[in-house]
Formats: C-alpha cells, structure tokens, sequence
C-alpha cells in the first residue's frame, strides 16, 4: 500500500488516524481532493463508516479508510451517539454542545460514558473490514482542556483524573476508541 485516502472532513480525526497509519504509506485528505462529505443516512456507527468508504472509494483508485464516531451518555439514553457532530452543528458549536449536555446532566447521578469509532477500509475491487473501538469513562462536571477536538473537553477517561482536553495529543492518540478500533485493524491489514 503506497497511498490512503483517509475519509473524513474533521481536522482532529484525520490526524489522529494520520497518526496511526505506517509513515511509509502517504495519507490523502478528500479537502485535497475537493470531495465532499456524504450524507450520514445510518443508524449505527458501523453502518455510517461503511456508508462512508463506500462513497469516498468512488473517487480514488487506492485504499480508503473511514471512521464514524461519536460519544454516548449513558443517563441521556446514549445520545447524542451517531448524532455527536450534528449535535454541535445544531447548537452552533462544540462549546455550546458541551455547555448543553452539562446542564441536561445537572442532576444526573449516572455521569458513565463511552465514546465509540468504528472504522471501516476498503480496498478497491477487494475486501471491506470494519472493526469497533470503545473507550469507557464518565462525563466532567465542567468543561476543561484545551487540547484535542469534539467533546475531549468533557470525557474522562476511567482510570484517569483529566479530560481528554487536558491529557496530552499523543497520549491520547494511544488510547482512544479510534485507537482502540485501529489496534483490531492492524490484526487484519498491514496499515
Ligand atoms: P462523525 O463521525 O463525522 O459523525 O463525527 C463524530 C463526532 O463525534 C465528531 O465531530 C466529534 O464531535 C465527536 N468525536 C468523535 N471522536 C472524538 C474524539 O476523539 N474526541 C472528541 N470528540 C470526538
């Protein structure tokens, strides 16, 4: 493998799976190319990241890897989920999305959480893998760190006493849901 598409439009999850992909193969963004995003018509994460290599696979003639993930709330019947990016979207930005679901959780006992990625490659003319990645933890009380991207400011991890807006870029690169889902990758594909 010389080349990879790596489809995805968000900043922080590109470079995440930048990240993990061998420096050997050379990452292409679809901003580079002008492709646009597909429309998320899924009901589950897997469905969306196979929908996603599917699209994006239409316009290159080399691998492609796409992630579809989100953070799920236990206490708000685990949304946003699948609906994580359009939530911010929704209410203007992240802050504002994470202001919202710190107040929906004010008086919530149950702060569990998990974020999830599943990640799908595709290989023209050959096999599709999709593996799953998760990463369990509880939701802060406030909003805090300004490293990573998303809801990082508001999800600690278990085992650990920061955000991932606190904890430094690589060392969550290494532990996360996408990480996590990439470790699965890894058994089946020489990326
Ligand atoms: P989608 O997969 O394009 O639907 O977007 C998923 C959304 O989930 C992203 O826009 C982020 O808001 C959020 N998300 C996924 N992974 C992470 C992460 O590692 N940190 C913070 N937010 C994340």
């Amino acid at each position: 493998m010389k080349k990879i598409l790596i489809g995805t439009h968000n900043q922080g999850k590109f470079k995440e799976i930048a990240y993990l992909i061998k420096k050997k193969i050379k990452k292409v963004s679809p901003i580079s190319l002008q492709i646009k995003s597909p429309k998320e018509t899924g009901k589950t994460f897997n469905s969306n990241s196979k929908l996603k290599a599917k699209y994006f696979s239409k316009f290159v003639n080399y691998p492609v890897i796409s992630d579809d993930s989100g953070l799920c709330i236990r206490s708000l019947k685990n949304k946003p989920g699948i609906y994580s990016a359009r939530l911010a979207q929704k209410k203007g930005n992240f802050y504002k999305a994470m202001k919202y679901i710190l107040i929906k959780m004010k008086n919530k006992k149950d702060r569990s959480a998990y974020f999830v990625c599943s990640l799908t490659f595709k290989e023209p003319k050959k096999r599709t893998v999709t593996v799953l990645g998760k990463i369990h933890g509880t939701i802060s009380k406030i909003i805090i760190g300004k490293k990573g991207f998303g809801y990082d400011p508001i999800f600690i991890p278990k085992n650990k006493k920061k955000t991932f807006g606190e904890i430094p870029k690589l060392k969550k690169i290494m532990m996360d849901h996408r990480y996590l889902a990439f470790k699965k990758l890894k058994k089946k594909i020489n990326i």
